[in-house]
């Protein structure tokens, strides 16, 4: 256990500053004066927040910070608080470390006992969910789904049954694949696209995953998904005779029992061993 009283200690601070998602006025007064008062500020992309600092006339020095050079960057922004010099850590939009390196920095400098102080901003996630007409909380924040198929499935079936409303980031040339890929294992809920939040183009597209997967357009710049969570998470009832009918037919066509098994288990996200049991008349599936 170790407490931290943010402003009341003499040790060095790593400050976590948000930044805006698209409108330069969500700029706090007290990001501002932190981005301003810090040694140094460590960056994910320089030339992006060099400019963000031109426009504010703030002159502090830059560092890149890339979630590929996160381990060696941590071990420099350790150097530099250990020295006496106050970091601030920001993306190119948003918070730090919401879908964005940071998180290794704050557990090294955490460890090494230093401050780590927040600096409120603009969030894309929140600005979509307060938005979107679907029901507030609880919600979870997953960010970006994984790009494979077999994680996006297994992912999916983790988050079927959670009642919580769920809040995904995606790039515009895959939503309609990633709406399309939903349906089938979430069921057709409610969901919202927000779209270039806090900008010109600024818009929200409400209504079920299909109809926002059958659009005739192309979606650009920066979107949030939100979907509905599941209203009646009772465990699942699972048709033994038709599982081990998906087992078989994978059989017939060729593969081993327990090839088979896996990929019956990856497709329908139950447990590989209940389905080896179900299959073989010594279990239940759950
Ligand atoms: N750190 C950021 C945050 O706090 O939200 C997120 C960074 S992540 C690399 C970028 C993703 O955030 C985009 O692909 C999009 O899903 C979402 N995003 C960022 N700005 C947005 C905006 N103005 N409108 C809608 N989505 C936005």
């Amino acid at each position: 256990m170790r407490r931290q009283k943010s402003f009341q200690n003499d040790l060095t601070s790593l400050y976590l500053v948000a930044t805006p998602i698209g409108n330069l006025s969500e700029m706090t007064p007290r990001a501002i004066e932190v981005l301003k008062s810090v040694s140094v500020i460590a960056a994910e992309d320089t030339r992006n927040t060099q400019k963000l600092l031109q426009h504010f006339q703030i002159e502090t020095r830059l560092i890149s910070h890339h979630a590929y050079n996160e381990k060696e960057s941590a071990q420099g922004i350790l150097k530099l608080l250990e020295s006496g010099q106050n970091v601030a850590l920001v993306s190119d939009a948003g918070y730090p470390l919401i879908s964005d390196p940071g998180y290794m920095v704050v557990q090294a400098v955490l460890q090494a006992g230093y401050n780590v102080i927040p600096v409120s901003g603009s969030s894309a996630a929140l600005n979509a969910l307060i938005a979107s007409g679907l029901v507030t909380q609880p919600f979870l924040f997953y960010g970006f789904l994984p790009s494979t198929d077999k994680d996006f499935r297994q992912a999916l079936n983790q988050l079927k049954a959670y009642p919580m409303t769920l809040i995904f980031y995606e790039a515009p040339h895959r939503i309609k694949k990633t709406l399309a890929k939903m349906i089938p294992l979430l069921g057709d809920r409610k969901a919202v696209i927000a779209r270039e939040l806090t900008k010109k183009f600024e818009e929200f597209l409400r209504g079920t995953l299909s109809e926002l997967a059958e659009l005739d357009e192309e979606f650009k710049g920066e979107l949030v998904l939100i979907v509905e969570g599941n209203g009646d998470p009772k465990p699942e009832v699972v048709d033994l005779s038709e599982i081990n009918e998906r087992i078989q037919a994978y059989i017939d066509s060729g593969i081993s029992a327990s090839q088979a098994i896996r990929q019956v288990a990856e497709e329908s996200g139950l447990n590989k061993h209940d389905l080896y049991n179900a299959y073989h008349k010594t279990g239940d599936v759950s």
